[in-house]
């Protein structure tokens, strides 16, 4: 059906009637994308239920990822690229007088998360599937995505993200496959034959319900599943009417307090109340996860000792470390194995992703909330602690000092990663810089001890989605010119490199970003009525807004330039146009005083005439995974230029280089590995180092005030955010930004990288007054950019770490 236009058209017809009723004149835009989703549901359901069959009769060993973040956006158009119908229904749809481009638009984007770790979980899903891999997904159907970002007078105004409101054609609700999760309660212990029996009562009971969403893999259809749960009341109501007179408020508080589980994506924390309920959401996730996991498990009939060899939970970052009590109380409690068994099953089972090096980042709980909440898990944390506290007095009786350094439960407080580490066989960073700053400084004393956890997993992104979908022109110019191989095999994206001296290929390289060019201008135009030039240089920062990733570095060159302009208006300029796009966490305020700065500097510049044909200022609302296909194949320049050391990989800057930008940045993350397949020829480097951040940081010897005091252009563009001029100013409104980098002496390092920065900015204007030179960079960019699909990442994963391999499906042999 799909791979013949006249039967699709015919089919598709058919199911517009049946389904809703509708000729195709009469269908509006969403219908066909309902029709369209319902139609590759039906189509994959076979292959669905026989991978699952194929995974179950041949014992696979499956690799559940746990992650509180899967953002995986729009699904139609991939979908329908991994199935090989992409072109089919494209044409067979033109035929029907509408445009794919257009039915995509009707989907909401999946925004169940914050940013880049969020998207790897989406990527790697992909990978999995697209690889062959046994591996699943399992995550929160949380009702709100990330917010809706507004902006208002230059300001992010959040508005609830409400992605379920049509409903949504991917997934499926599972009522036969919910489980049980427990929280509060008091814990009895008591001894039975010998045994030390644990049992809590006085819990309160709430259903986990599994909404599926099928992984369709590339090529050869093999279907994973993405189970994403959602909180559910578990009182029924004929008992509460036995509980007569009150029972009715009672409910409705339970039921608000059941359903606020899976309502949002981190929920304000700022207070307990906040703090929480997640708490609750991991628990939610790791037993509902857990339960359903070992049930499956449990209906191959082996023993549990071989778990292990059968099962891989694999956690993203520490918000499902959880699974490691989990795990264990059910082993214990349930399957009645003793801790040594439970211990040594437990920590060949899980393995654990670290995402940060930013020590206020690592969660940690107070230990009443814990204790209060989740009783048994904690008396088992409890024990975990004290065992592992016990092993290191043994080894180094003088080292207090050391236990109380790693101890997983220090200062009432329960520090996760510290549990992470201790219960899991594997820990990995994801770049090579990251992995080795965790080694040498984060989790020193962890290596020492565990030196053979340690490992390096550098991120990847999905080819697929950042290549093959979001850039169809330049895909196909690669396919045109290398062959198609690179589609499975992304290291064959090498052999473009010797056409980086044929002078037709470079000129349809910049063709074609000029093309994509046109697409996002013609985007900003309908958006914000402001026109771009599509021959300036497309210079694009787009990532969640952070001090250390500094946003504000590259708006104070901005400001820079446009000093610069109004003082020689006749000079010529290389034409540069500036695009922004970052959300701010909602109580995060001097990320939110940086968006406000970009909008007013962005209108300032965009409305003086004198300068705005030669710089433009864009801030694009609601950044997410579908803007950042449509942005990031417009870029020539990608901006990644966080404080070296404080990016722990960074997946933004492989999605440009794929694309064929240039990067200008600092040595951090992934970075660091980018600059050694590309050299310095291309690549712009500039800034500290991570060790000279480090040696700052230990031994002191930076003050902001200096820089502000010895470069005139910063003491401008500095005073500028605080008096009257061009950007400034009612009630100091930067006065918080101005503090920040100059009272709190710039953490981040602004001022001492802004010369730097800026001298390296010039450089790319000159480099890109010779197209052709720079075509050739842009080419090297894509070649070496195959080494960043998540393909080969998750190739590594399963290697190293969970020890699986790809499933041959019996459908295809
Ligand atoms: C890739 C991606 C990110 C991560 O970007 P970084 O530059 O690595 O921080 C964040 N948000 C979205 C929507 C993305 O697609």
């Amino acid at each position: 059906m799909f791979n013949n236009k006249e039967l699709f058209k015919t089919a598709f017809k058919e199911q517009l009637v049946s389904r809703l009723g509708k000729s195709i004149e009469e269908a509006t835009a969403d219908d066909i994308y309902k029709i369209l989703g319902m139609l590759i549901r039906e189509y994959i359901g076979r292959e669905w239920a026989e991978t699952n069959q194929m995974y179950k009769t041949r014992q696979e060993k499956q690799v559940y990822y746990f992650s509180m973040e899967f953002l995986i956006g729009r699904l139609l158009g991939n979908n329908l690229l991994n199935l090989g119908m992409l072109e089919t229904v494209r044409d067979g749809l033109l035929d029907l007088g509408w445009n794919l481009e257009g039915i995509e638009e009707q989907e909401p984007d999946a925004g169940l998360g914050n940013g880049g770790l969020g998207r790897l979980a989406a990527c790697f899903l992909d990978s999995l599937a697209s690889l062959g891999y046994a591996g699943h997904g399992c995550g929160i159907r949380y009702k709100y995505g990330l917010f809706e970002q507004k902006i208002i007078d230059g300001q992010q105004v959040e508005l609830p993200d409400d992605w379920l409101q049509k409903s949504n054609v991917w997934e499926e609700r599972r009522a036969d496959k919910k489980v049980e999760v427990r929280f509060w309660g008091q814990v009895e212990v008591r001894e039975e034959d010998g045994r030390t029996i644990f049992n809590t009562i006085n819990y309160e009971k709430v259903w986990a319900v599994p909404y599926d969403v099928p992984v369709i893999g590339y090529g050869d259809l093999h279907v994973n599943t993405l189970r994403l749960w959602s909180a559910e009341s578990a009182i029924e109501p004929a008992k509460m009417r036995m509980e007569g007179q009150n029972s009715y408020y009672k409910f409705l508080d339970y039921n608000r307090s059941v359903e606020s589980i899976s309502e949002f994506l981190y929920p304000d924390d700022s207070g307990y109340e906040g703090k929480l309920l997640r708490l609750k959401q991991q628990y939610f996730l790791c037993s509902a996860g857990l339960q359903s996991v070992l049930r499956t498990f449990d209906k191959q009939g082996l023993r549990y000792s071989d778990l292990p060899n059968k099962i891989a939970v694999h956690i993203n970052d520490t918000h499902p470390t959880l699974v490691i009590p989990e795990l264990m109380r059910i082993l214990i409690d349930e399957k009645g194995f003793g801790w040594d068994e439970a211990w040594d099953v437990t920590t060949r089972t899980v393995s654990y992703t670290n995402h940060t090096l930013l020590s206020e980042a690592l969660e940690k709980w107070p230990v009443n909330m814990m204790r209060e909440l989740l009783p048994r898990v904690y008396m088992i944390i409890e024990e975990i602690n004290k065992r592992f506290c016990g092993m290191l007095l043994e080894r180094f009786p003088a080292r207090q000092d050391l236990v109380s350094e790693v101890a997983i439960i220090e200062s009432d407080q329960v520090k996760m990663a510290h549990l992470a580490i201790v219960g899991s066989y594997s820990v990995n960073g994801v770049a090579q810089l990251h992995t080795d700053l965790l080694k040498s400084n984060v989790m020193k004393p962890f290596y020492d001890l565990f030196p053979e956890r340690f490992n390096n997993k550098t991120n990847g992104i999905t080819h697929r989605r950042w290549l093959m979908h979001a850039n169809p022109e330049l895909s196909h110019l690669i396919s045109e010119s290398i062959g198609t191989g690179w589609i499975t095999h992304p290291y064959q994206l090498l052999d473009l490199e010797r056409l980086k001296h044929d002078s037709s290929f470079r000129d349809k390289i910049m063709s074609i970003k000029r093309n994509n060019k046109l697409r996002l201008a013609a985007y900003i135009e309908q958006k914000q009525g402001i026109t771009v030039d599509p021959d300036s240089i497309f210079d694009v920062q787009v990532k969640r807004l952070h001090a250390y990733k500094r946003q504000l570095m590259n708006i104070l060159h901005v400001m820079h330039l446009y000093n610069e302009i109004k003082d020689h208006p006749s000079a010529d300029r290389v034409p540069r146009t500036f695009i922004f796009g970052a959300k701010a966490a909602p109580g995060y305020y001097l990320a939110k005083s940086i968006i406000k700065l970009i909008n007013v500097v962005a209108d300032v510049v965009n409305k003086d005439p004198q300068v705005n044909d030669k710089l433009k200022v864009l801030f694009l609302e609601n950044y997410s995974v579908s803007l950042a296909e449509k942005i990031i194949p417009a870029a020539n320049v990608s901006e990644q230029i966080s404080t070296a050391g404080k990016e722990a990989s960074g997946t933004g800057n492989m999605k440009f280089m794929m694309n064929g930008a240039l990067t200008i940045g600092t040595l951090d993350g992934a970075n660091v590995e980018m600059h050694e397949m590309l050299g310095d020829e291309n690549m712009f480097l500039f800034g500290l180092r991570s060790e000279e951040v480090l040696n700052y940081y230990r031994y002191g010897g930076y003050l902001a005030r200096d820089m502000y005091n010895q470069d005139p252009r910063i003491k401008r563009v500095m005073d500028q955010l605080v008096s009257p001029g061009p950007f400034c100013c009612h009630e100091r409104e930067f006065g918080l930004i101005y503090q920040s980098v100059l009272d709190h002496n710039d953490e981040f390092f602004v001022l001492r990288d802004f010369g730097s920065y800026a001298d390296t900015q010039a450089i790319i204007d000159q480099t890109y007054l010779d197209q052709q030179a720079w075509a050739s960079k842009s080419i090297v960019n894509i070649a070496h950019a195959g080494h960043f699909s998540s393909d080969c990442t998750i190739n590594r994963y399963a290697s190293d770490i969970w020890h699986i391999h790809p499933v041959q499906s019996s459908l295809h042999v």
